[in-house]
């Protein structure tokens, strides 16, 4: 029951028909050369699937505001025409959508279209990781210049038919970067204590109150909590909210963390549901300061509508927004809302597709829905094109893109698979702590492929005796995956000696001691599994405990605070010839993964050379040329994989054309997201 999720809400003068708001992502659609196209067919597939209200991505006030150059700018007419285009597109089918006015300041990233090489903009000079540089302080005129921009990109956004504008205030942008101590060391009008660091905000908002009347809905979206070493106090952050409410804002969004900080916010190892507490206490603040009827809404790091119901519940929140989950599934809404949450393509929090994507050019999309960003080349509508009749071998993450797809489009599908179970190498990361939604994917597929009625053969190796079937066929997808890669290594035929497909298969079987040979993404899981113990993942109570965060003001340091959890008690050593470990792991991810196998004790070598695996270990040389030995009681080999491709003989001889996609088509760096791609594109090939 989703009872509290699928009421209205007021937002000002608004009135939004459920609790779910989608929230804001830059998808460097914005700015491609199609007149808006592709931007108005994404949300338009959103709106369709149940979206309420939509809020953008990020567009610039300004030129110097601009995170990168990808974004769009406000004050270009082109961007403006996509924006409008997007606008009108929504209304069309049914949707409403506010605009979000940004300023990325000292995370404005190099190539940044209109700051001509500039070092980017801030309150003060204060080096930021993220962009690697040390911005510029900003003069009072650059400080009121941008207030005033801020008000020009209202006005802007209402003249394009958008119903409302959503003030980024938070995740460490230029607002933001006034109100923390860190950024903000200037002794002016616009510094120097509490009631001066917020004033650039709360100026912002009236200005931008001011530029579009009483009757616009007006959101801004506020850092619940930093998550910095220096950054807004509880206080400050509370006095902040309630001036903000007093100033005109007609909801306020939550948001969490910056991108230096030091603890992840939207990572799978982050529970479900874990930020809602800093919403909380924003509306407990403004109830205490009478100004409890301004909606408040949660964000970062929901999946489930269910978990927004849960918190909805609470009564402490309003609304909550979404985003990830949108690119998962644009249907996750209605999905939800007829009771078929089974049928939704959750959103993994792997961030390799959209986060990563975002700090670049690359157009963002998504691991479990490769359509994502591409709704015009990949219409979802049944092809006109005649029905066809197609095999798809292989049942892993390719496979499975590829078999719902031909199915979608109307065609007869059958699949193949040589496995008992579908899911392929994806159904190992499954098994880890904090990855537990992988296994969804898998269960939704085989869901899906019911409803098509595409039925799925496993255990079954195509071979000589399939030819006859295979002539039947007007085309195949060869999706036949990996197997592990087995190096020419001395002692490789000991019996404590296994794949990594084996440990993951039954890591009770592995010793207390274990060495892996390789160090990409499929060796940390596999560590992270042989530290875990039994131990299953962490509650949101749990996880914050882990960085001393149990209650305001959060204790610093906020870095992992905690060691091995429960049971994991293994000695375990990650080793890798060259390169770094975790090499291939997006850089969302990579540092969390790192900081919790540091934290777990798990030795990490690199650039050494495999002599030899004995009865007590592994024998390597190190670059110095000395010469140790690993000590373990079972050596698991992580080396990488081979394709898959004996199939193709048989395809060959049957004479059927056939596409290749996955881990088939190429084993190098196992890439989830680039097989379910090439599965969807070897569908609408074949
Ligand atoms: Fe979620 Fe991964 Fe898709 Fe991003 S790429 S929306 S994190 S499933």
């Amino acid at each position: 029951m989703l009872d509290q999720v699928f009421r209205p809400c007021a937002i000002g003068g608004l009135t939004v028909p459920h609790r779910i708001v989608m929230g804001a992502m830059h998808l460097n659609l914005e700015t491609l050369d199609d007149g808006g196209a592709a931007l108005a067919a994404f949300y338009t597939e959103r709106v369709r699937g149940g979206a309420g209200l939509i809020v953008t991505g990020g567009s610039a006030v300004d030129p110097a505001g601009s995170g990168g150059p990808g974004y769009g700018v406000l004050d270009d007419e082109k961007h403006r025409s996509a924006l409008r285009l997007a606008a009108r597109a929504v209304h069309d089918a049914g949707g409403l959508i506010a605009l979000q006015l940004f300023h990325a300041g000292r995370y404005a990233l190099p190539g940044t279209p209109g700051t001509d090489g500039a070092a980017p903009l801030a309150p003060s000079a204060v080096y930021s990781r993220f962009s690697r540089t040390v911005p510029r302080a900003m003069t009072v005129e650059q400080i009121t210049g941008t207030v005033a921009a801020f008000a020009r990109g209202a006005e802007g956004a209402y003249e394009l038919g958008f119903d409302a504008v959503e003030v980024m205030g938070s995740e460490g942008y230029l607002i933001n970067q006034f109100t923390a101590p860190l950024t903000n060391r200037r002794d002016d009008a616009w510094g120097g204590d509490a009631g001066r660091r917020r004033r650039f905000p709360v100026e912002v908002l009236r200005a931008v109150r001011a530029a579009v009347g009483p009757g616009f809905p007006v959101l801004f979206r506020m850092s619940g909590a930093d998550l910095v070493a220096d950054g807004t106090p509880w206080e400050e952050t509370a006095a902040l909210a309630v001036e903000l409410a007093g100033a005109g804002a007609d909801a306020l969004a939550v948001g969490v963390g910056w991108h230096e900080s030091p603890v992840p916010t939207v990572q799978a190892q982050v529970p479900a549901g874990t930020w809602a507490v800093y919403a909380q206490r924003v509306k407990r603040a403004l109830r205490a300061a009478d100004h409890g009827t301004v909606p408040v809404i949660a964000s970062n790091r929901f999946n489930r509508l269910a978990q927004a119901e849960e918190v909805l519940a609470g009564g402490d929140v309003d609304l909550v927004a979404m985003a990830r989950p949108f690119l998962a599934d644009p249907a996750i809404v209605d999905k939800s809302r007829t009771g078929s949450s089974a049928s939704v393509d959750l959103c993994i929090a792997c961030n390799e597709a959209c986060i990563d994507r975002s700090f670049g050019t690359e157009r963002v999309s998504c691991l479990v829905n490769p359509r994502a960003g591409h709704e015009r080349e990949f219409p979802a509508r049944p092809s006109p094109a005649p029905r066809g009749r197609y095999a798809v071998i292989g049942a892993g993450l390719a496979g499975l893109e590829a078999a719902r797809t031909l199915a979608r489009l109307g065609h007869k599908v059958e699949v193949y698979e040589a496995a008992d179970e579908p899911g392929g190498q994806f159904r190992l990361a499954a098994r880890v702590p904090g990855k537990a939604d992988f296994a969804a994917t898998v269960r939704q597929r085989e869901q899906e492929l019911g409803h098509l009625n595409v039925p799925v053969y496993l255990g079954h190796r195509i071979g000589a005796r399939d030819v006859p079937v295979l002539r039947t066929m007007d085309g195949v997808v060869l999706a036949t995956g990996v197997r592990p890669h087995r190096p020419d290594l001395p002692g490789i035929d000991l019996p404590h000696v296994s794949d990594y497909a084996r440990a993951f298969a039954d890591p009770g079987a592995l010793g207390p001691r274990v060495a892996i040979i390789g160090g990409g993404g499929i060796a940390t899981d596999l560590a992270h599994l042989l530290t875990s113990g039994s131990s299953p993942a962490l509650t949101p109570e749990e996880f914050l405990a882990s960085r001393a965060m149990t209650a305001p003001p959060e204790a610093v340091p906020m870095s992992r605070t905690t060691a091995a959890p429960a049971g994991g008690s293994r000695q375990l050593t990650v080793m890798r010839r060259s390169g770094r470990i975790g090499t291939g792991i997006g850089p969302s991810t990579r540092w969390v993964v790192m900081e919790e196998l540091r934290a777990r004790g798990v030795r990490l070598l690199t650039d050494v050379t495999y002599e030899e695996i004995t009865r007590d270990g592994v024998v390597v040389v190190e670059t110095g040329g000395e010469r140790r030995l690993v000590a373990a009681d079972h050596v698991v080999l992580a080396t990488g994989q081979e394709s898959r491709r004996e199939v193709a003989a048989v395809l060959h001889r049957a004479g059927v054309p056939f596409e290749t996609a996955g881990g088939a088509a190429d084993a190098r760096s196992l890439n989830a997201v680039r097989a379910t791609a090439q599965g969807l594109r070897a569908a609408h090939r074949i």
